[in-house]
């Protein structure tokens, strides 16, 4: 979170940097400021893909390469302007970055870093062996940068060019985290399930990321050729790729601003590394390449986010942080006109479970399962641990596919779509285990429950065409996070919240996808007595607006009181299914459950 305080300190920082030129300092220094500024764009694409996305690039030296190459052959061999090279670079990398991404993103774990080891190598010797791109001499003469006649070659103008580049990357950057698309990519690094269930598309999401990043990576290139007039494979390897994601590490890969601090650290340190390092030890060599593995080692150790969140943490010791995205307090123009489901006639029949089963191999959780729901009703799902209810939750949901059988909602059959598609048709839930992105707030959490309510795109985000929609979103979330009693709450990090309290948040994001069914597992494990009256309240109140709710619970007292039917599962099968009061004194349940608690 950051306060408007901290925000102006931040672009004061940033303002400096462009004084920076104007002031009698050595040229020596402006250098190191221009790469800095290089640097900075490039490892600030890695914040979004790595430190915010979870998706770790080797690679992004390849994507700089790309841009400069690029621009390079454009303007040296066809005579084409600079501006149409850098139009030509981008859309080079960016259409690059699609089909590489789109093939590689799907990879988990250690594949994916490995294969953007695989994909930087290969582009590098491209770069250093294709004829026409000058072999491992590269391509020079190349031609400076101009606007209206006016060039800009000269180091300092160029300094001036890089850090507006920057800035501008920093500010549409910072626009599409806090906005829809940037929640959804947000919500991408704690894996799919989540997202997905809030209609979330997280191949696209990884895909458009990994574009962004190389994006980036590519300005950053073709900035670079235009200042260096000369290209050659070298600062394209492997070991720039490295060294990226190092500066994005060391300044704190989740964070946009230590992009920069790290760029900053890393280009000043190994500048004066090289320096002093040969005069102390009185040889040289690339000395500083092992200062900066045991620093990397040490940041690892000690401080895994990084250098920023230091930094803001001392800040935030003088300023207390404000919430980075506020909800409006009335509701903003059009709100009343949002797109609502129109909720089935109360008695029609929704969903229709019949003989669905899951086997996980040899396992079999769920076992011919057959029950339905229908409007209106608030129905719960009942049995000993490990009997199947959440699994059956997740075919309900989409979350899992069904082995066998069918499931019908509304009509449709849904038994094998995904649960993006199954949220899209009216089914929202909550997971038993949380799905929440900790450092986020209650608000912005909730807001991810909004995704499909609202349509803005990433571009329109990151230039804050957005904005009203943005407001829309963040009501609706707003209204949901009161409606369930967190309203005190909505600021805070979700983490920081109770196990319990966390449930009831994920009933909120739920809400906010305007479901017709709602599915909740365990919703009241955790909670005090208090708040699951508060609870009960809520979901009578639901009811009596002509939602359904199937409800999975452990604790009989609550689903007594507020359920129309049971559902009873034992070993994956049903045994009993009724009104609660039968099901009190059904002699199987007893055997099976209530009989074992007692
Ligand atoms: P409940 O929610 O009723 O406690 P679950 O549906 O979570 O039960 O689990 C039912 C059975 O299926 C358990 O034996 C559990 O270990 C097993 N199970 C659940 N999910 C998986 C999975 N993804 N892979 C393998 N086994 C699973
Ligand atoms: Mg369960």
């Amino acid at each position: 979170m950051k306060s408007n305080t901290t925000k102006k300190l931040q672009w004061a920082f940033f303002a400096w940097f462009l004084i920076f030129p104007v002031l009698p300092v050595p040229n020596y220094w402006i250098t190191i400021g221009n790469y800095i500024g290089l640097y900075s764009i490039v490892a600030l694409g890695l914040v979004l893909l790595t430190g915010i996305g979870g998706l770790t690039s080797f690679g992004q030296a390849a994507f700089v390469g790309l841009g400069a190459y690029t621009t390079a052959y454009m303007s040296t061999a066809l005579g084409w302007s600079p501006w149409l090279g850098l139009f030509a670079g981008l859309v080079v990398s960016g259409v690059a970055a699609a089909l590489i991404g789109s093939i590689t993103v799907r990879l988990s774990g250690h594949f994916l870093p490995l294969a953007t080891i695989a994909w930087g190598l290969s582009l590098y010797y491209l770069f250093g062996t294709l004829e026409f791109l000058g072999k491992y001499d590269g391509l020079s003469g190349i031609p400076s940068l101009s606007v209206f006649g006016q060039d800009l070659s000269s180091p300092r103008v160029m300094y001036v060019v890089i850090w507006l580049s920057l800035g501008g990357c920093l500010w549409a950057l910072l626009n599409l985290l806090n906005s829809r698309p940037g929640r959804a990519i947000r919500a991408l690094a704690k894996g799919k399930t989540m997202p997905e269930a809030m209609g979330i598309n997280t191949a696209t999401y990884k895909i458009l990321i990994f574009a962004l990043a190389a994006l980036m990576a590519s300005l950053s290139g073709w900035l670079y050729a235009h200042l260096q007039r000369s290209v050659s494979a070298t600062p394209f390897g492997l070991h720039m790729g490295i060294e990226y994601l190092f500066m994005a590490v060391v300044g704190g890969v989740g964070h946009v601003w230590g992009a920069i601090l790290g760029a900053t650290m890393m280009t000043g340190l190994k500048s004066q590394l090289q320096d002093w390092l040969p005069l102390i030890l009185g040889s040289s060599g690339n000395f500083e390449i092992v200062v900066f593995g045991v620093l990397i080692v040490l940041i690892l150790l000690f401080a895994r986010d990084g250098l920023w969140p230091m930094v803001a943490g001392v800040w935030a010791n003088f300023h207390p942080p404000q919430p980075a995205v506020v909800a409006p307090e009335i509701a903003p123009e059009g709100f009343g006109d949002m797109p609502r489901r129109t909720k089935p006639s109360v008695g029609s029949l929704i969903l229709e479970v019949s003989e669905a089963r899951k086997q996980f191999g040899g396992l079999v959780a769920v076992k011919d399962m057959t029950f339905e729901i229908r409007a209106g009703e608030v129905v719960g799902l009942i049995g000993p641990n490990g009997a199947g209810k959440s699994t059956m939750f997740n075919l309900v949901s989409g979350v899992l596919p069904a082995s066998s059988g069918e499931i019908h909602f509304c009509g449709k059959r849904i038994d094998q779509l995904d649960s993006r598609h199954i949220v899209k048709m009216g089914i929202g839930r909550s997971f038993q285990h949380v799905h929440l992105i900790p450092h986020l707030s209650v608000l912005e959490n909730v807001a991810m429950g909004a995704h499909l309510r609202g349509h803005s795109s990433p571009l329109s985000a990151a230039l804050r065409w957005d904005r009203h929609e943005e407001a829309q979103l963040l009501f609706l979330a707003a209204e949901q996070i009161r409606r369930v009693g967190l309203g005190e709450y909505m600021h805070t990090a979700a983490g920081s919240l109770a196990l319990g309290q966390q449930r009831i948040l994920e009933i909120a994001r739920a809400l906010c996808t305007d479901p017709t069914l709602l599915l909740l597992d365990e919703p009241a494990a955790g909670l005090r007595l208090k708040e699951k009256e508060a609870l009960a309240d809520l979901i009578r109140q639901l009811k009596a607006e002509g939602m359904s709710v199937l409800l999975v619970e452990h604790d009989m007292d609550f689903v007594m009181g507020l359920t129309d039917r049971l559902v009873v599962m034992e070993f994956g099968s049903k045994i009993a299914e009724g009104l609660p009061a039968e099901i009190q004194k059904n002699e199987t349940v007893l055997a099976a459950y209530l009989g074992g608690i007692e």
